[in-house]
């Protein structure tokens, strides 16, 4: 497609982190890295799987003034058996990876050579999937803007990287409950914007709500719409789920909410139960409402760093409700323990989710 991929293998290979220290997130990286580069007239081209190191670029690169910075996260399992290794749904990842592309004007990559490039990558450094109950490889595919100068408009040079760290179980102590803080000031994204794409920009946006909600002794944001404040969008840097009553609900994506592979992932799970996810509008009066007469039965997030994070409790305004009494409802944890079955290779993959690399 672009070439085939050149690997130069590293000299010196690294000391690998101890599991039994609890693998802080995204904090060790493995011996390679991959990279492309675009430019216009030639495309993209020279794939490569080189040592991990720092990269130059100009002080003038358009990413660093203009921001067009794309990302993407998922992970790959060792089977239990230790043979053999999976990817969840990397072509899910592809597609949206091009997604944000297209929005943020910048070249889009042939999704199976997304895919290959992966595989190859985590082939070469699989020694650092870590071989514990729980734990991933955790794999971060990114698209920068290159281009010197200052000029605004799309960049005509891109490079696209992708590293990979080592992750451990997500809930050392076991799945617990989380208090979430409804932000009713600052924003997420808004219809329009760049809310349905993995762009660092969301990130940074979203980070002085995240800080305030600290602050409340809340672990997360609840991002509310930006036009009306009404409607609930997404949890921190997750899909959000509700149970009201017996019905299972998410946000209907509408521009400004990520579509998430685990959101996804759980709504074919749930479809497969006999138990279909309303997409629709959900705003916090119908969640207060539910509240004060019993039927806030169950809430989560999903994404792909803790899979499925059940929510305790919800801080409105004045108001706390508590949901479920501050446990794990028995959805929520079944949805967990399937999820990550199928993911890990201990449950069977009805869906043909995991791809061999
Ligand atoms: C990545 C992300 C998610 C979760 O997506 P997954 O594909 O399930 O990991 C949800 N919301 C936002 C804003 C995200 O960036």
């Amino acid at each position: 497609m672009y070439g085939t991929i050149r690997v130069e293998l590293s000299s010196e290979r690294k000391a690998k982190p101890s599991v039994d220290t609890g693998l802080a997130f995204g904090k060790y990286f493995t011996d390679h890295m991959f990279m492309m580069n675009y430019s216009e007239g030639s495309g993209w081209h020279d794939p490569r799987i080189v040592p991990y190191a720092p990269i130059t670029l100009d002080p003038s690169a358009m990413v660093f003034h203009y921001g067009q910075a794309i990302f993407e996260g998922l992970k790959a399992y060792r089977s239990p058996d230790k043979s053999s290794v999976y990817l969840f749904r990397p072509d899910k990842n592809a597609a949206r990876l091009n997604q944000s592309c297209e929005r943020l004007s910048m070249p889009s990559i042939d999704e199976a050579f997304f895919v290959e490039a992966l595989q190859s990558l985590v082939r070469i450094d699989a020694d650092w999937i870590p071989e514990s109950e729980g734990t991933s490889l955790y794999i971060r595919p990114f698209i920068i803007s290159t281009e010197a100068g200052l000029g605004v408009r799309p960049s005509s040079e891109y490079l696209f990287a992708v590293i990979m760290s080592p992750v451990g179980s997500y809930y050392e102590e076991g799945i617990h409950p989380v208090a979430i803080h409804v932000e009713t000031h600052y924003t997420r994204a808004a219809v329009g914007g760049m809310g349905y794409a993995k762009a660092a920009g969301n990130y940074a946006g979203s980070l002085k709500a995240q800080m305030l909600a600290k602050e409340y002794n809340c672990s997360q944001v609840l991002w509310l719409d930006a036009a009306e404040k009404k409607y609930l969008e997404e949890v921190g840097s997750m899909n959000v789920f509700f149970k009201l009553g017996g019905e299972i609900v998410t946000p209907k994506l509408n521009g400004s909410i990520l579509d998430g592979v685990t959101r996804n992932s759980v709504m074919q799970l749930l479809a497969s139960w006999g138990m279909p996810v309303t997409e629709r509008r959900i705003s916090m009066d119908e969640i207060a409402a539910a509240f004060a007469n019993g039927t806030l039965e169950e809430a989560f997030g999903t994404g792909t760093a803790a899979v499925i994070s059940p929510i305790g409790s919800l801080h409105w305004n004045d108001q706390t409700m508590s949901i479920n009494v501050g446990q794990t409802g028995p959805l929520t944890e079944r949805l967990y323990n399937t999820l990550t079955g199928i993911q890990n290779g201990k449950i069977e993959d009805p869906f043909g989710w995991n791809v061999r690399c």
